[in-house]
């Protein structure tokens, strides 16, 4: 049902934005791959899913600029735009390095401020289309020491209820996503931080920080969100806006 269709998928090179594009591209949509890589991996995906690559630092405006440049080269325009790239850093408050916070702030969340306004026009000229932020169950609650990713997504969530309204009455859906925790590269690099920090062994982080956090003790498959995504395409989706939806195995329930 989305042949024909544009989709850009920023942090598309891995984890739950490759599953998503994988997602998307299943039903038909020309796909554009974003993201960090080595050259053979990504010549693979690319080949994989039939894309255009476009690569660039998202955490610089100038960067995000030269994403839009090459995603809608040649007048070319956007139907789908999900803001997924996305990084974590876990230290106290006190010791947080302020470049870190200024680059989570910048990737997770001013850098679909730059994508979204880029891409709405051609949206709003077309009269159809879907933004899709990955935000995260952090943006709906806190854990401690993750002062900038918790304030990235609370951001993102804003932001999305926002352009939502702004877009109501144009065909133009905007959502958000929730994951709890996903098995992905992401979480796997937080685990010797979240051990320093907290004083704990990796086995005692992963079930009794992460999993701790998820009443059904599973975590949540990358492919599972692309199927969320997937769905908030759908034409049945169209009066979906303003959403954040959790798929978090119950962490925000309780
Ligand atoms: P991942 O590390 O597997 O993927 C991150 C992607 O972002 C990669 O493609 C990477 O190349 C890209 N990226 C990183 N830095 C970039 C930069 N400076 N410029 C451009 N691209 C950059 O992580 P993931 O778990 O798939 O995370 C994807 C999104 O999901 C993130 O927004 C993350 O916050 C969110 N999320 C993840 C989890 C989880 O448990 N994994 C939970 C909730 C939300």
């Amino acid at each position: 049902f989305l042949s024909g269709k544009r989709a850009l998928v920023t942090g598309s090179t891995s984890g739950i934005g490759l599953a998503m594009a994988r997602g998307l591209r299943a039903e038909g949509a020309q796909i554009v791959l974003t993201g960090f890589g080595d050259q053979a991996e990504i010549a693979a995906l690319q080949d994989e899913l039939g894309s255009d690559y476009v690569g660039a630092d998202l955490t610089t405006a100038a960067g995000c600029e030269a994403l839009m440049d090459g995603a809608m080269e040649n007048g070319g325009t956007l139907d789908i735009l999900v803001n997924n790239a996305g990084m974590q850093h876990v230290s106290p408050v006190e010791d947080f390095p302020p470049e870190k916070w200024d680059l989570i702030i910048a990737l997770n969340l001013t850098a679909a401020f730059h994508t979204t306004r880029r891409a709405v026009p051609g949206m709003k000229e077309a009269g159809w289309g879907r933004i899709i932020n990955t935000a995260s169950a952090h943006s709906l609650t806190a854990s401690p020491f993750k002062s900038a990713y918790n304030a990235s997504k609370h951001g993102i969530a804003g932001f999305t209820k926002t352009i939502a309204l702004e877009l109501a009455q144009t065909g133009v859906t905007a959502n958000c996503i929730s994951p709890g925790y996903v098995w992905t590269t992401l979480i796997e690099n937080q685990i010797p931080d979240t051990m320093a920090a907290r004083g704990l062994s990796r086995d005692e982080v992963v079930n009794d920080v992460l999993l701790a956090k998820q009443p059904t003790k599973k975590f949540v498959q990358p492919e599972e969100v692309a199927a969320l995504a997937v769905f908030l395409c759908r034409p049945e989706a169209g009066n979906i806006t303003g959403a954040n939806y959790s798929i978090d195995g119950g962490w925000t329930a309780g």
